[in-house]
């Protein structure tokens, strides 16, 4: 084994990733609207979770094809004192793998700088008090800041505005992000790759996500209480009304993260006992059958030796 056969290894496996990456990525978002539309139909919190494994299916697709078959096949099936040049074919594809995995990476990676400085900042300039750090910020400030152990940030002005009750909904909502970990969700969305370089493709699936997560943490935070849920209507729209700043990070989980869908979530809460009866829907079962039965085929398919051999072959008419 030499450096030119790990060297061709880690090109197949890039360009591999980013055929199969972008022909999955492309199918998921051309049905894009169909799944937000689909999402509808249950609870908020399965609609969110539903769109969540959409966003992250193809690099994990595409991942796992390629950790579980095309590595296996290559160390298997090629002889280590191969001489074969690769195609341009396939080192333009591994360059587009290496570009879409910097963008994310980056991405990424500027969010959780960012995230991180902004708790420290609020650390700085702040002060703790049982329930969140309180800044002295000119903007109405309410968010969930971090990945790990996520912090509530509120600035006074916020804090002096919000009567008693609309304060404990507004903080049971963010509180709600917490549980759920959304902060972490936000980053692994950020993480997974594009379709193409500068070509995202997922936009209606992530803001479909982003909605859905509103929507659960305000029923979470409501937890079916009608007065409640008066209550954070009304903190939403005094909040809105304050002209809160666009988000300081990425990662920060603020009580109106999107203003767009600001009268939907206050019809949402002002039509409580409409909503009541979708409390109980799921995700359909067909779909959770058919994704397991689509797993254990692969890992089936994957053990048998003439699978290898196929993929083995198809390998080298990329590399070719
Ligand atoms: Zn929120």
């Amino acid at each position: 084994m030499n450096v030119s056969y790990i060297l061709r290894l880690l090109c197949l496996s890039l360009a591999s990733f980013f055929l199969i990456h972008s022909t999955v990525g492309l199918l998921v978002s051309w049905l894009s609207s169909v799944w937000v539309r689909f999402a509808l139909r249950v609870t908020p919190r399965a609609a969110a979770r539903f769109l969540l494994i959409l966003r992250l299916f193809p690099p994990m697709v595409a991942l796992i094809l390629v950790a579980g078959l095309c590595v296996p096949s290559y160390l298997w099936l090629e002889p280590a004192a191969t001489t074969e040049d690769i195609s341009t074919w396939c080192l333009a594809a591994a360059v587009l793998a290496v570009a879409v995995w910097g963008i994310s990476i980056t991405r990424a990676a500027r969010a959780l700088v960012g995230s991180f400085c902004y708790i420290r900042h609020c650390k700085k300039v702040g002060r703790k008090t049982a329930t969140a750090w309180i800044v002295e910020d000119a903007a109405p400030v309410l968010g969930l800041a971090g990945i790990i152990h996520p912090e509530l940030v509120m600035s006074q002005k916020l804090l002096s505005a919000l009567p008693k009750d609309q304060l404990v909904a507004a903080l049971r909502h963010e509180r709600a992000h917490g549980v759920s970990r959304d902060n972490l969700k936000r980053l692994l969305i950020l993480l997974a790759p594009d379709v193409f370089p500068y070509f995202h493709g997922f936009t209606t699936l992530e803001r479909g996500w982003a909605k859905f997560t509103e929507w659960s943490a305000d029923d979470r935070a409501v937890a079916g209480n009608s007065r409640r849920s008066l209550s954070l209507a009304a903190a939403l729209v005094r909040v809105a009304r304050m002209n809160p700043a666009p988000e300081s990070s990425a990662l920060v989980a603020s009580l109106l993260a999107d203003g767009r869908d600001l009268s939907a979530r206050v019809d949402r809460l002002l039509s409580l006992e409409a909503n009541a009866p979708k409390r109980g829907r799921r995700v359909p079962i067909f779909v959770v059958g058919g994704t397991v039965m689509l797993v254990v085929g692969a890992i089936a398919a994957a053990l048998e030796p003439v699978t290898l051999q196929s993929v083995h072959q198809l390998l080298e008419h990329l590399v070719r």
